[in-house]
């Protein structure tokens, strides 16, 4: 890979190490923001600095500003989780720490920046260079989109390191990606009393098994199987001793779906479900139902145009097609207004043991692959911002 620099390659490597040593949570991510600017602020090129919200920021480069708009959108949070790794840039703050990567995807965004400030004078539209806040919420692009800051964007791209991929591939998905991810808690309340007497008990152990069976049921039977979706109970907490039925029991677990019309599907029948067994089992049955990210869904064409960039462009790059994938990213929010896509860069090398899923506390990734990531990022910008769609 000729594309980058060795000079940048060695400002990504820095920008990374830095913010994996000081990472910052969800919607704390302000020391990442400051770093971010002062690190745009010494960039050769005029970017307007917007400031969406508290921890996030548009870095804006006009072009000659006569053809599209581009967003090119990194993930700025780190996560709730104790590093275990033995990196010499390791977390410096116990219990927090960057497990999915956005450390590097900043890190190539930043390169992007950097690389296409110099070149201000050859780019036809807008380039937006977007580090986007409170990914791991699923609450971050939402809140980006509702303050309007978005409303002249012509496309959106993004990317996700990944493992599961040697450096050099990338994996596309034309049209569905990443599923939509919402969450549920069930808080049953009946009657307790001794195990020897169910009758007199609401039995709230039983009334749950029964939920989980029905749950189940909705998925295999009611839901077409080219579209798919999951219910996953992933918490069950009843009970404290081996001859006392408990007078409640609470379950909590998350839902994945595609179709904007299965996952309203699924969340009336749960809440139908749960009306139904309350009234058979006279208990009383509440359902919370919390909306997480919205499925990544990709526009076909610019799902083309990437892969054709990405098998011409990109020294040693290719692009491998991917099944749709049952994990999310709040990226979907995006997809839904603006026409974009987003992919996996390859970041696994299993010969280092660079191999780990992503919030491992032992995941980290090959740093060769944030050359690939940003001179996609660079060719993306520099391809769509004078786009003519057929
Ligand atoms: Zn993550
Ligand atoms: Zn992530």
């Amino acid at each position: 890979m000729q594309q980058i620099t060795d000079d940048l390659f060695q400002d990504m490597l820095r920008w990374r190490r830095y913010l994996h040593e000081n990472p910052e949570l969800s919607n704390h991510e302000s020391n990442t923001v400051d770093y971010i600017i002062k690190e745009l602020n010494s960039f050769d090129g005029n970017f307007e600095l917007v400031r969406p919200t508290p921890t996030s920021v548009i870095a804006k480069l006009k072009g000659n500003n006569t053809d599209k708009t581009v967003v090119l959108r990194s993930d700025i949070d780190a996560l709730p989780i104790d590093e275990q790794t033995d990196l010499s840039f390791k977390s410096s703050k116990g219990g927090i720490m960057h497990a999915c990567g956005h450390d590097g995807h900043t890190a190539m965004l930043l390169a992007a920046a950097k690389t296409l400030g110099e070149k201000e004078k050859e780019i036809d539209g807008q380039i937006w260079f977007l580090f986007q806040h409170a990914e791991e919420l699923a609450t971050g692009a939402l809140e980006i989109l509702s303050t309007g800051h978005l409303s002249e964007a012509d496309y959106i791209f993004g990317v996700h390191l990944n493992n599961n991929f040697p450096v050099g591939q990338f994996g596309l998905a034309s049209g569905r990606m990443m599923s939509a991810s919402d969450g549920f808690s069930i808080d049953i309340k009946g009657k307790g009393g001794h195990a020897a007497m169910p009758h007199t008990t609401t039995d709230a152990i039983y009334v749950g098994t029964q939920l989980i069976n029905a749950f189940n049921q909705v998925v295999a039977r009611q839901v077409d199987a080219n579209d798919q979706a999951i219910i996953s109970v992933t918490t069950f907490n009843a009970g404290f001793a081996n001859n006392v039925m408990p007078d409640n029991a609470k379950l909590s677990g998350c839902i994945r779906s595609f179709s904007e019309k299965t996952r309203i599907f699924l969340k009336e029948k749960m809440k139908t479900i749960t009306d139904h067994f309350a009234l058979v089992s006279d208990c009383n049955i509440e359902m919370k139902w919390q909306r997480g990210a919205d499925a990544v869904i990709n526009t076909p064409y610019l799902t083309e145009a990437v892969a054709n960039l990405i098998n011409e462009k990109i020294d040693d790059g290719k692009a491998v097609e991917i099944m749709p994938q049952m994990i999310s990213e709040d990226f979907g929010s995006y997809l839904k207004e603006i026409p974009g896509n987003f992919l996996f860069v390859g970041s696994g090398n299993p010969e280092a043991n660079i191999d780990k899923a992503l919030h491992h506390p032992k995941f980290t990734f090959d740093e060769e692959a944030m050359k690939y990531g940003a001179a996609l990022h660079i060719q993306t910008a520099l391809k769509m911002s004078s786009y003519k769609e057929d």
